[in-house]
């Protein structure tokens, strides 16, 4: 196919991407490397570094001899802190660098990209201010005993992420597990491997010891794989498909691994008719289509009250309508192209079986004037039966389902008929009907009258088969240390 497209590229690429073990920069044992397409033109515009189990024994390696050295595993929570502030305010200055790299890298929307780097920041501000705060229990038996709890740092965690807005997921991760004390190895994923370089100058930056951090490339069958089997790695943390998570489970069963999951979505939007309309479509609007429907929280299903549902139903349409799809890189676009071609064959032809089960009212295909490249037009299915595929699996793309409820009985049953129990968004001004209504839904995360905004105290995971285990605050650090009881006769 011929390539019309003309894109800026990034300045001062990378030669290629290599892995980064024990504070350099290095291709993989065996040479190997696998190419990185451009999601815009498909072409492949840089090559990286195809790690495999020499390269995870290499970085497992590191990461151990590092935590056994002890200068980072052993440091006081202040110290720590203090390094993890100025990797924050690191990731912040080079947010447009970060931005730019993203976009071209994935195809997000710049103006969406942006917020990234601030986004990654926060996470490690948090975690660095929150191991200062920590306490750990003490009880007293009076007179007999003072028994408490010593948190300690693991070991080696294995981090494994998806291709969706990379840098901040990674960092989710990232600072948790370094800021408990614990050595790293960083599996990113291999659609969208750019980004995920600039930790290494960042870390090595603001002082963190050589060996805690390191990354290796590569495909998820084999460097992924070697992470997960490696027994010197007793935690994995994974984000990524459900089904990537069962096998991982599996893999890691023989070792008895910690593992925290956070896995797909299929999340429903109620809207009752007593909502605040203006407020729900916009907000529905932007749940699906923004970060281009790549967002596991995605709101995905819609399920309208019948009373409105005509009126939503076509106010919905005409704005997704006007949703601006575009080249990632121009700031008027508000969907940009899908990560890969492989995904975008994967959201194009659940988009064509969506026009056999339910009604096509935007979208449908490519925009026009897009031919080439992974680009979907704002997809809207109305009067989308609960047994339509396209309202039972996870299709992370600008595409969403309609369907309608008569009565909240009928609404919470639609939302829960699905194997997936992420989040749930519920619009109503009955604040009795909304509370309960949170407290009855299979789902991890619930946001009433609200956009999805994190506040990173609250837990983070699914229920179902959208997770295993929740991060967020107290719990990251939980999954990332462990808690020995100490009792001491008095
Ligand atoms: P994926 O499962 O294909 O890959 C995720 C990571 O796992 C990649 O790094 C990949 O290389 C690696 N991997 C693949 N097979 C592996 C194996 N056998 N052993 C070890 N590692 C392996 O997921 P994806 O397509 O990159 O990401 C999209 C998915 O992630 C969606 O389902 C989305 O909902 C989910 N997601 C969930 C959350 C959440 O917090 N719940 C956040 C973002 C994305």
């Amino acid at each position: 196919m011929t390539q019309q497209y003309q894109i800026p590229v990034p300045a001062e690429l990378p030669e290629r991407i290599q892995h980064y073990i024990d504070g350099e920069f290095v291709d993989s044992a065996d040479g190997d490397t696998f190419d990185v397409l451009n999601p815009v033109t498909n072409e492949a515009y840089i090559k990286a570094a195809a790690g495999k189990k020499a390269d995870i024994d290499r970085a497992v390696e590191a990461a151990q001899r590092a935590f056994d050295e002890g200068s980072w595993s052993s440091a006081l929570p202040r110290e720590r802190s203090r390094v993890l502030h100025k990797i924050a305010d690191i990731v912040e200055e080079r947010g447009a660098r970060l931005a730019e790299l993203e976009t071209f890298d994935t195809g997000l929307p710049i103006t969406q990209a942006r917020s990234q780097g601030r986004r990654a920041a926060e996470n490690f501000r948090f975690f660095a201010d929150l191991i200062v705060a920590q306490a750990d229990d003490t009880f007293k038996v009076p007179g007999r005993q003072i028994n408490y709890v010593n948190r300690k740092p693991i070991g080696v965690a294995g981090l494994i992420t998806p291709w969706n807005t990379p840098f901040m997921l990674e960092s989710w991760k990232l600072a948790p597990a370094i800021a408990t004390g614990n050595s790293v190895v960083l599996k990113p994923a291999e659609f969208t491997p750019l980004s995920a370089g600039l930790w290494a100058g960042i870390f090595e930056e603001a002082g963190l010891p050589k060996g805690v951090f390191n990354l290796v490339n590569g495909i998820g069958e084999e460097a992924g794989d070697a992470l997960v089997k490696h027994p010197e790695v007793p935690l994995i943390s994974f984000t990524g498909e459900s089904k990537t998570g069962q096998l991982i489970f599996g893999n890691a069963a023989p070792w008895l691994k910690g593992l925290s999951m956070e896995l797909g979505g299929k999340s429903p939007a109620i809207v009752f008719a007593d909502a605040d309309l203006e407020a729900a479509i916009n907000a529905t609007i932007f749940g699906v289509f923004s970060l281009n429907g790549e967002r596991c929280t995605a709101g995905s299903r819609i399920l309208v009250e019948r009373s409105i549902y005509d009126e939503f139903v076509e106010r919905y349409a005409a704005q997704a309508k006007r949703v601006k799809v575009g080249f990632p890189h121009e700031p008027e676009t508000e969907v940009g192209a899908l990560v890969h071609p492989e995904h975008f064959e994967k959201v194009h032809s659940y988009v064509e079986l969506g026009k056999t089960e339910g009604r096509l009212v935007a979208g449908g295909g490519r925009p026009e004037g897009f031919e080439q490249g992974n680009f979907i037009a704002p997809t809207v299915f109305a009067d989308v039966p609960p047994e339509a595929r396209i309202f039972q699996e996870e299709i992370f793309g600008p595409v969403v389902a309609i369907t309608p409820f008569d009565t909240e009985e009928e609404a919470l049953e639609l939302a829960n008929n699905t194997k997936y129990g992420l989040a749930a968004y519920v619009w109503t001004n009955d604040l009795k009907r909304s509370h309960n209504f949170a407290q009855a839904v299979e789902a991890g995360m619930v946001w009433l009258n609200s956009n999805n905004v994190r506040d990173l105290r609250t837990p983070f995971g699914g229920v179902k088969a959208s997770g295993l285990g929740h991060e967020g605050g107290y719990r990251s650090i939980d999954f990332y240390t462990d808690q020995q009881a100490v009792h001491i006769n008095l």
